[in-house]
């Protein structure tokens, strides 16, 4: 995307505007102070913003938007910076409004069973707001103790007990939403139903392309009376994916259910003395949740099942401690492969369950093919992927070789009937693989849903699109011995 060279040169006066806007100290424009802003989590990709500005409510960020877009520059929303596809990175010709500051809880509503939450507020911090009347936030993303909520919409973000709790989509009722112009809307409320399009399921997953969110309200659940743990060991990933489509396929929806291969489980162990079997090729964790005895039949028809797919190790914890420290090597996963690794790339794609066992193997001969070892730890229940890639970046072209190697990957989920993510977004990361997803067509019916809300194309552009086409082109404005139709529409 070409630089914009005249909101480069007025750089200065960008951020003397927005002093006036927001509290002095809220903008940033020091080489120092714009550092840790120049990257996500997915740190392959490194950019300084132009400016960054820090409101504090509301009507800061709509009075900062309405001057971005009238001044015509570039906007980044960005929550903690978590993001793994690289959706809060910086634009050198755009001001990244960061969201840190509005961090308060609003309301907790236990009557209707709400929280309605500034979007700075942190994941598990709904959860632990509401705990001592035993109630929680379900979507549990392994970031949750750092990631806003307000990034949990923009990604549509997802963890271990989305297999039966829903994503982050699931568990929103209301927005409030900042445009570009800097209109403030809402969508939804404390409510089941709205009227109208469903603007809301359409804002979560949006990846900070149509507004910036400012207020959530989510449901809370009470917490299940019992919650129980199994492990279960295979010696193949085939069988250990046969046995999570058996599993769904007999009806069971369990409230978690992770894989790990041989590589991640062993390197948990060594980390974190999990007491995970060593000599698996494949472990489940797989937790059930609800009634006792509901609970306790659900583990008996589950062990039935795993031993028909030939299952060589299986125990259930047998009590909260137990359960936690089965929990605790999936958790440690990463980090683990981390200390294995110089470098790993995380990868995130969704297959339909029934195709696990097959694209295990393939994932494997690829693995074989690039010469890079990798580790599997994913959400197997929702056939969501995280095939981590192990790799030397001091080694000349091994980031190119992991890259090649995940895309490989990606395109291979979409070939078996499934999707690029599963929860990390699009971002830069996949931006030029949306192709193999989507044809034209669909692009251009997406990118027309963008032009609705921004049609200047300044909120995070870049991003998840693998073009940015001119509004105008997609509505195939013809010219006719140079009338134009709609004269009066202001173009660009
Ligand atoms: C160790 C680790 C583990 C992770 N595990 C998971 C996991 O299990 N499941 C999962 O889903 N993700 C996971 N993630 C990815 C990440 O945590 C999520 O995508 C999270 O939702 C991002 O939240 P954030 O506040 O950090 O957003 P950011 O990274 O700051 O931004 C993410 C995107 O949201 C946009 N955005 C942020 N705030 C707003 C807002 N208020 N309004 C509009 N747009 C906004 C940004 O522009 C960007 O496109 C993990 C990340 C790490 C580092």
């Amino acid at each position: 995307m070409p630089l914009d060279t005249e909101v480069l040169g007025r750089r200065g006066e960008i951020a003397t505007a927005l002093r006036r806007l927001i509290a002095a100290d809220s903008v940033i424009e020091d080489a120092v102070g714009l550092k840790p802003y120049e990257t996500d989590a997915l740190t392959a990709y490194q950019q300084p913003p132009l400016v960054v500005a820090l409101p504090s409510n509301t009507a800061e960020v709509s009075a900062v938007l309405s001057y971005c877009h009238a001044n015509g520059v570039k906007v980044v929303p960005r929550g903690a910076g978590t993001s793994l596809s690289g959706g809060a990175l910086g634009l050198a010709d755009g001001v990244t409004v960061g969201l840190s500051k509005l961090n308060r809880i609003l309301k907790i509503d236990y009557e209707n069973r709400v929280v309605v939450a500034q979007p700075g507020v942190t994941n598990l911090a709904i959860s632990h707001a509401v705990a001592e009347r035993g109630f929680y936030y379900a979507p549990d993303p392994s970031s949750q103790i750092a990631c806003t909520i307000g990034g949990n919409v923009a990604e549509n973000s997802g963890g271990v007990h989305c297999l039966k709790y829903g994503m982050t989509t699931n568990n929103i009722l209301g927005l409030e939403m900042v445009l570009i112009t800097g209109e403030v809307i809402r969508l939804g409320g404390a409510h089941l139903d709205a009227g109208g399009y469903d603007l809301l399921g359409l804002m979560t997953g949006s990846e900070g392309l149509l507004g910036i969110v400012t207020e959530v309200t989510v449901r809370i659940l009470p917490k299940p009376s019992h919650v129980r743990a199994m492990l279960l060991g295979f010696s193949s990933c085939e069988a250990g994916g046969e046995c999570v489509a058996r599993v769904i396929g007999a009806g069971i929806i369990p409230a978690g259910m992770e894989m790990m291969d041989h590589l991640s489980t062993n390197a948990s162990e060594d980390f974190i003395h999990a007491g995970y079997p060593r000599d698996v090729e494949a472990l489940l964790i797989v937790e059930l949740d609800g009634p006792e005895s509901e609970v306790a039949e659900t583990i008996a028809r589950i062990r039935a099942i795993a031993e028909g797919c030939g299952a060589i190790y299986a125990s259930e914890s047998n009590s909260d401690e137990e359960r936690l420290r089965f929990w605790a090597g999936r958790k440690a996963a990463f980090p683990a492969l981390g200390s294995i690794s110089p470098d790993y790339y995380c990868m995130d794609g969704t297959i339909p369950r029934r195709r696990l066992p097959e694209v295990m193997k393939r994932i494997a001969e690829l693995s074989d093919r690039y010469g890079l070892r990798v580790a599997n730890v994913f959400h197997a229940g929702d056939g969501n992927l995280h095939p981590l890639i192990l790799y030397d970046a001091n080694r000349p072209g091994e980031l190119d070789m992991a890259e090649a190697f995940g895309d490989e990957i990606l395109k291979l989920c979409v070939e078996v009937g499934g999707v690029l993510t599963g929860e990390h977004g699009v971002g830069v990361e996949k931006r030029d693989l949306m192709g193999a997803m989507f044809n034209q067509a669909d692009l251009d019916q997406q990118m027309r849903v963008k032009c609705a809300f921004d049609p200047k194309h300044l909120l995070n552009p870049g991003k998840v699109f693998p073009e940015l086409k001119r509004c105008a082109e997609l509505g195939r404005v013809h010219v006719h011995r140079g009338q134009v139709r709609f004269p009066e529409l202001p173009r660009f």
